[in-house]
């Protein structure tokens, strides 16, 4: 009886070691949360600055996107266990995108992004009626009596002009 207490306390240290390994691999990684709703969608072009806490003192950084060429979210630094992530949108599409920093690894978010709205051409410096044949500077008398939807909006004397338009004498002459 006591030979087996002894052959069996003989082999706690190395269970108790095997158990704490066997804890330290499956122990869930933490999860990094934003500080703020990561975007969701994005203009081509845009940049945003995403931020996640709970990164403690991790030196290896990561971030991954399943679409690259549409968004890519790139790990800058962590600070005061902080990380801080650039969210820069190329193309139109859908990605997903996640960061790592040491064990902590934030949820995927889906970011869509979507192609920059035309510039409406609604404005410019000088100014003509769709009917008229003299175009005006935007704050000459003439073009302030020119209905608003038969505007048309040029942004140099050069355009209004190969659209066939005459210089105003009052807000152009020499
Ligand atoms: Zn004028």
């Amino acid at each position: 009886m006591h030979t087996r207490l002894r052959v069996a306390l003989a082999w706690l240290p190395a269970l108790l070691l095997a158990a704490g390994l066997a804890a330290l691999c499956l122990l869930p990684s933490r999860l990094l949360t934003p500080v703020q709703p990561v975007p969701v969608q994005l203009t081509a072009g845009q940049q945003a600055t995403v931020q996640f806490d709970g990164a403690g003192d991790a030196a290896s950084l990561s971030a991954k996107s399943s679409a690259p060429e549409v968004a890519q979210l790139e790990p800058i630094m962590v600070e005061n266990g902080r990380l801080t992530c650039r969210l820069t949108a190329y193309h139109a599409g859908t990605t997903i995108v996640r960061c790592a920093a040491g064990r902590s690894s934030s949820a995927a978010y889906a970011v869509s992004v979507v192609e920059p709205e035309p510039e409406p051409l609604t404005d410019g410096d000088f100014v003509a009626s769709v009917s008229g044949e003299k175009y005006h500077r935007k704050d000459c008398t003439f073009a302030g009596r020119i209905a608003a939807e038969n505007r048309v909006y040029f942004l140099s004397a050069a355009d209004a002009q190969a659209a066939g338009y005459a210089p105003c004498s009052r807000c152009l002459g020499s």
